[in-house]
Formats: C-alpha cells, sequence, structure tokens
C-alpha cells in the first residue's frame, strides 16, 4: 500500500526574520499539492513566527530534549517546541549524532518525548562511506535502528523513518536506486518486526543531495514515502519543484 508522501524539509542553522517571506512562499505553493504532507523544520528561534505566519502548513524543530524541563542549558523541551506552534521534530539527525555526540539511546528517548507530547518525529539513521564501502551498510542502519525507535507507537503523534546515508548529505552524491531500495525495504521489515501492522504505516523517507532533478526518480522507489530535503528546502524555487515530483508519482507504481 503507497502511503501518502511526506516532504519535509530541513533549514538547519539557516533562517532569519528576513526569510519568513521564503516560508511563506513555500507554504501557499505547496496548497497546489494536497497530496502530499509538506513540512519545513527552522531555527528553535523561528518556530514561533514561522508557524503565525503560516497557520495551517507544518512547521517543525530541529531536535528536542528528552526530559519535560529542570536544568539543561540552552536545550528545547518537546512541550515548548508545541508551546512555539511546532507540529512535528527531527531526532538523531547525523550531524546531531556526530557533533552531540547523540547516542542511539538518547534519540529513542528524544523521539518519545516528541510523540509523548503530540508531536510527530523524524527519526534519522544512516551510514558512513566507510561502512557503505566495507559492505556493512544494511547491519550497521539496522542496528541503529533498532537501537534508537521507540519501543511502542502509541497516541496519534506519528512517526517517521529517514534513511539518509551520511556521505549523501549537502555532498551531491546519492546512492544508487537499488541501494535506496534494499535499505528502505530493510527498514520496513524492522518496522513490521517492531509494530506489526503498525509498522507498515510508518513512512520512510529518503534525504541526502534529494534535488529537483533526482526526486522523481528518487521517490519512484518502492518505500520511499517522502524525502528530508536540507539545502534545497531553502528557497521554494528548489523545493516546490521536489514537492511536485512526489505529487506526480502518487498513485503511479513503484520500482522495487
Ligand atoms: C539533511 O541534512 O537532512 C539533508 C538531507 O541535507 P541535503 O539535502 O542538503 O543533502
Amino acid at each position: 500500500m503507497a502511503l501518502k508522501k511526506l516532504v519535509a524539509g530541513n533549514w538547519k542553522m539557516h533562517g532569519l526574520s528576513a526569510d519568513l517571506s521564503e516560508i511563506e512562499a513555500i507554504a501557499t505553493a505547496a496548497r497546489d499539492y494536497p497530496n502530499v504532507d509538506v513540512a519545513l523544520c527552522v531555527p528553535a528561534i523561528l518556530i514561533e513566527r514561522a508557524a503565525r505566519a503560516v497557520p495551517g502548513f507544518s512547521i517543525g524543530g530541529q531536535d528536542v530534549h528528552d526530559a519535560e524541563q529542570g536544568a539543561h542549558t540552552g536545550c528545547t523541551s518537546a512541550l515548548m517546541l508545541l508551546d512555539a506552534g511546532a507540529s512535528l521534530t527531527i531526532v538523531g539527525h547525523s550531524e546531531r549524532r556526530d557533533a552531540q555526540r547523540e547516542s542511539n539511546e538518547e534519540v529513542r528517548a528524544k523521539a518519545e518525548a516528541a510523540l509523548s507530547v503530540g508531536l510527530d518525529v523524524i527519526l534519522c539513521i544512516g551510514e558512513s562511506f566507510d561502512v557503505r564501502e566495507r559492505g556493512a551498510a544494511v547491519d550497521t542502519v539496522t542496528a541503529q535502528l533498532d537501537a534508537s525507535l521507540p519501543p511502542s507507537l502509541e497516541g496519534e503523534a506519528e512517526l517517521a523513518v529517514a534513511y539518509e546515508p551520511i556521505w549523501a548529505i549537502g555532498t551531491g552524491k546519492v546512492p544508487t536506486g537499488p541501494q535506496i531500495a534494499e535499505m528502505h525495504a530493510t527498514i520496513r521489515a524492522r518496522l513490521r518486526a517492531r509494530y506489526g501492522a503498525d509498522g507498515t504505516h510508518v513512512r520512510i523517507l529518503y534525504g541526502g543531495s534529494v534535488k529537483p532533478s533526482n526526486a522523481g526518480e528518487i521517490f519512484a522507489i518502492a518505500d520511499v514515502d517522502g524525502a528530508l530535503v536540507g539545502g534545497a528546502s531553502l528557497k521554494a524555487a528548489d523545493f516546490i519543484p521536489i514537492v511536485a515530483a512526489a505529487a506526480a508519482v502518487e498513485g503511479q507504481g513503484t520500482i522495487a
């Protein structure tokens, strides 16, 4: 069963007040593609202004702390994200796993904290180039996924998994179609093993150098239920053609 595609932008550490007009442009243009869910994950400090600027459009955070509140200087709780107007958050992005040394256990706790307050979650996993080169990508990503997933899916909030090979992020390099298909099929099997029938409904996004020029091909691969997009999400002129590519693939067959 094909799931409705989700195309989410990750603005990383980009975005000032002046860029709210770009968020408005993206939200307005996204309305032309009702068969695709579209979201933008912006810097925490921009969430409230973005959510006010584009009511009804999904604005998300890029990280969340697992505690409800407390002595965690500089951190943002799930309730704070929600309170600011976010409806989702990314957890476990490779840039945080690397720079902030986030473990799978922390990522799982963050996912649970976000889901428990009703925030949808995009949980990122992916292998390094070295791991891919030595033929250990599937085993490594499987282990990372198993250790990062929340134990159960309860409540209304949705979990999505983003497969993002680290070597493809911001590099212009993209895995081959069969490599993406193999990884997404593996992730689907693990989700079913963990959640039973509910694992069939968890969207699996691909992330890493998605562009207007390659999006259609990527979205046509089986079990690619959308994309997490970094650089190409900053401008409507790049991002909306990716959304359009997802819309065009909806209802068509996928390539196993
Ligand atoms: C990302 O960082 O999540 C990402 C996919 O970046 P890019 O699209 O720029 O490769």
